[in-house]
């Protein structure tokens, strides 16, 4: 068996499954809108909005196809091997990190070009974007630097082990991602620091609302924060971050100048929802199995040295192996995985909303998600296969028929 043949029959399955949900996007705005949500956009809007989707959905479908024809390329023409014998680099990890930097720049040609276009000219151009330049090439220098730093790092985590270890490396490196995820999770509240600025919810009858609230339900966070999304965007949002005492409700400074105390509060009694409902642990818990069967794959592509010479390597690249797991097997997975953990999430995501309304704020939730999807120009009407194939929340019309249910 030739493994170039296998993976790029993989790949190719994989695209034309992708094309099939990238299409099904661009056909999202053709399907009606449900009668609950249509006071959302009046006329002159949804016009305004059909536009945006358009363009969007287009550039969408653009990055996808040059993402899958770069792929092919780099695959069919054993790109990586040449630039690992063309540089010289002897030893594992000078031949694992040549293939992640490689890989890693050849993204970059194409993202930040299509990233630009996206937040510079496309959201621009609607009045969504609010980042300069200079914000825009600061936070693509903090991505590469994060990268090359994370994967690099256990990238040669997993060789020193797998070299040390053998087959051992199955639990131990497994023992060592769900610490390394569980630390991510516990850490979020600081990570996020490395993007944006956050304050204190300054004292006044908002946060006494709030933390009213957190008394009244028995919930402890350790902070309620306000974070300036206004510095990348207009777009409004809310989230509840962190495990044991770094948990934390962060509200959008967008969020507080857009909507009504009313609404503010319902979105925050949302977010506590998440925190009673230990929403965080679980999805922790979920990613465990992921993370499983993700070291699982990795050790059985480093155990076939055989794989390599179809690529043109004289023996195991770590690197490449990497680049096999994420862009073959993962890729070609993620509509599995995705399937599965969007279902939860979306049940996450009622739960919470049932918690807003159990407390008195159903109505006012409503008019909250109606106003975060008038201002951000969601679809309204994505099909039913989009949604529960990449979608970790459901549309706003399904929200608001569950949360009308609910007696206050
Ligand atoms: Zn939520």
């Amino acid at each position: 068996m030739n493994f170039k043949v296998l993976a790029l029959a993989v790949v190719g399955i994989t695209f034309l499954f992708q094309t099939y949900v990238e299409w099904l996007r661009m056909k999202s705005s053709d399907r009606e809108i449900p009668e609950n949500v249509r006071d959302v956009y009046d006329e002159e809007a949804y016009g305004r909005w059909l536009q945006y989707f358009k363009e969007k959905t287009k550039l969408s479908f653009f990055r996808h196809m040059v993402s899958y024809a770069v792929l092919f390329v780099i695959i069919g023409f054993d790109v990586y091997a040449g630039i690992v014998k063309g540089l010289g680099l002897k030893g594992d990890y000078a031949a694992a990190f040549g293939v992640l930097a490689a890989d890693m720049l050849i993204g970059l040609l194409y993202e930040i070009p299509f990233g630009y276009v996206n937040s510079m000219v496309i959201e621009q151009k609607y009045g969504f974007n609010r980042m300069t330049k200079k914000t825009f090439v600061i936070d693509q220098i903090k991505e590469v630097v994060i990268g090359l730093a994370l994967t690099g790092g256990l990238c040669s985590l997993f060789i020193l082990i797998h070299k040390a270890l053998g087959s051992l490396l199955l639990p131990v490196f497994s023992g060592v991602m769900l610490l390394f995820v569980l630390v991510i999770a516990v850490l979020t509240p600081v990570i996020g620091k490395i993007y944006n600025k956050f304050q204190l919810l300054p004292k006044g009858g908002l946060k006494e609302r709030l933390t009213g609230l957190l008394e009244a339900n028995g919930c402890t966070v350790r902070a309620i924060k306000v974070m300036d999304g206004s510095r990348r965007s207009s777009k409004a949002n809310a989230y509840f971050a962190g495990m044991g005492r770094s948990k934390t409700i962060v509200l959008y400074d967008t969020l507080l100048e857009q909507m009504t105390e009313d609404e503010i509060v319902a979105v925050f009694a949302h977010e506590m929802g998440h925190n009673k409902h230990r929403d965080t642990m679980k999805l922790y818990g979920m990613s465990s199995f992921s993370i499983i069967v993700f070291v699982l794959l990795a050790w059985a592509l480093v155990s076939l040295p055989e794989i390599y010479m179809d690529f043109g390597f004289q023996g195991v690249n770590y690197g490449f192996a990497f680049y096999l797991l994420s862009v073959v097997c993962l890729s070609f997975l993620s509509p599995f995985m995705g399937l599965f953990s969007n279902y939860f999430s979306r049940r996450f995501e009622y739960g919470a909303d049932r918690f807003a309304a159990e407390n008195g704020y159903g109505a006012a939730l409503a008019s909250a998600l109606k106003t975060l999807a008038r201002n951000s120009f969601d679809c309204l009407s994505p099909h039913p296969f989009l949604v529960a194939l990449t979608s970790s929340h459901p549309t706003v019309s399904q929200r608001i028929t569950e949360i009308e249910k609910i007696p206050s």
